[in-house]
């Protein structure tokens, strides 16, 4: 049996930033993860990279792909906006737990095939990837092992069912690029890596999709995937290798995701739905505060409501921001009202608008949790629809009081006030700050 401080299941981005975090903190962490079965090929934007770069991640990093070119077929029309770098997951995970290794994180490489809290421990059960059986117990969880975690009890909201079909394809060596395209049943993303492997999926709704039995599934794709408009330098000279993986994507969000002793992150805590192609950032989203959530709960167990609301209400942000980004991009395809992919998507999870216009009337400021020296404290905040958690500084400026100064005296002009609490230099500035924030 191993003791340690924290024990984090799940080695993904999510659970090895909170494991650095931790660490940084000064605890003991350990991280049991195995490999992920399949080797999975995803896509990520430069402030994922900035996000896995200030989590601490260097190894993982090297696996990425240069950025490589993007084009899109959405609602009938092509574009060719931007580009995303290519994640080879298996590499990158490795890399991931050898930075934990690195930096002082006890990584057990295994598969956790049973934990159990007993007099406010947890252990956990460890078939060991290189044979034997393990246990590890400690005092606090980090629930980390993405779309797999076990509910444990906590019940989850979901969106409509969705499933993603892929498949490697190999041709020969290739310039690297990456493709978008709906179609009547879903939408298809394609990746071409240098070494000429490609990377074809199929993202279909569960109910409607009418999948076929497994041994015609290779030739439905391929049937699916041969009408494309983007596929040909896909699919030209290339063959399929292995069989067929099906991903659950659909949406998925815990209703519970911190308890007195226990945390979820990641996945494991919040999925939406692949089409945004930002779940390891909203992975790393989740997970980059949660060390602190993580050291009051421990720290400052009188303050753990205010830490476990903290942590709820962002994961429960993220989730909708998300899922709403999703609703809106597919509210853009109209080629296919009618089929259930299309319908059902479009107006899940609700009608509410992603951004609400920012007026002085719907600018509020009130007490909020905050991150403050490593642990949550509640600060006096300013509070608009886009920002309901609260924004607290801006380059060291408390905003919230100079706000209700400002307020305070509304016959004077919002710089001369501003000017009068943080000089004749800073004050015009803010005030034109506030004044485009929608706040003045
Ligand atoms: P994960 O990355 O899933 O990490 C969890 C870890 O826990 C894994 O290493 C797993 O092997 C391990 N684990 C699981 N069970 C156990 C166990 N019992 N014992 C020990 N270890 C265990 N995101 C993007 O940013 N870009 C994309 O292009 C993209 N494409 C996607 C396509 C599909 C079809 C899907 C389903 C997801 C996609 N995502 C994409 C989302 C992305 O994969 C996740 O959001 C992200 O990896 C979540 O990170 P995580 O750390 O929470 O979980």
């Amino acid at each position: 049996m191993a003791d340690t401080d924290i024990l984090i299941l799940g080695g993904g981005p999510a659970g090895g930033a909170v494991a650095l975090g931790l660490r940084r903190l000064g605890y003991s962490v350990s991280v049991v993860s195995e490999p992920r079965p399949f080797d999975a090929v995803e896509g990520s934007s430069d402030r994922a990279v900035q996000g896995m770069q200030a989590a601490g991640f260097k190894h993982a990093l090297q696996a990425l792909a240069a950025p490589s070119p993007r084009q899109v077929t959405w609602n009938g029309e092509t574009s060719a906006a931007n580009t995303e770098r290519l994640i080879p997951r298996q590499p990158f995970d490795r890399g991931l737990l050898q930075d934990l290794a690195e930096q002082g994180v006890d990584v057990v490489q295994g598969r956790v095939h049973n934990c159990q809290e007993h007099e406010g421990a947890f252990t956990a059960d460890v078939a060991l990837t290189d044979g034997g059986e393990l246990q590890l117990r400690a005092p606090f969880l980090v629930e980390a092992r993405g779309r797999a975690a076990p509910a444990a009890g906590v019940s989850r909201v979901k969106g409509t069912q969705t499933v993603s079909l892929l498949q490697y394809w190999q041709g020969e060596e290739a310039e690297p690029k990456t493709a978008v395209e709906s179609f009547e049943d879903g939408w298809a993303w394609m990746a071409m890596r240098a070494d000429g492997r490609r990377y074809l999926q199929l993202t279909l709704d569960v109910a409607s999709a009418n999948l076929p039995p497994k041994r015609e599934l290779d030739d439905w794709c391929r049937a699916r995937l041969e009408r494309l408009e983007q596929s040909a330098p896909f699919m030209a000279g290339a063959k399929p290798v292995g069989s067929i993986y099906a991903r659950t994507s659909s949406p998925v969000l815990c209703e519970r995701s911190a308890g007195d002793n226990w945390i979820r992150v990641g996945d494991a805590a919040m999925a939406v739905d692949p089409l945004s192609g930002n779940g390891i950032f909203q992975a790393l989203s989740s997970a980059l505060q949660a060390p602190a959530v993580v050291n009051t709960l421990i720290q400052n167990p009188e303050r753990a409501e205010l830490a476990k609301a903290f942590h709820e209400a962002r994961i429960e942000g993220l989730f909708y921001r998300f899922a709403r980004i999703g609703r809106d991009f597919y509210a853009q395809e109209s080629q296919w009202p009618d089929r259930p992919f299309w319908q059902a998507r479009r107006q899940w999870p609700d009608a509410e608008p992603l951004h609400i216009e920012v007026t002085p009337e719907v600018v509020t400021t009130g007490m909020r949790p905050v991150v403050e020296n490593g642990l949550i404290t509640e600060a006096h905040v300013v509070i608009t629809p886009d920002q309901p958690l609260g924004i607290w500084h801006l380059n060291g400026l408390p905003l919230a009081p100079l706000l209700d100064a400002v307020r305070a005296e509304p016959e004077r002009a919002a710089a001369e006030v501003l000017a009068d609490h943080i000089g004749n230099d800073k004050g015009p500035l803010l005030a034109n700050w506030m004044r485009q924030q929608g706040w003045l």
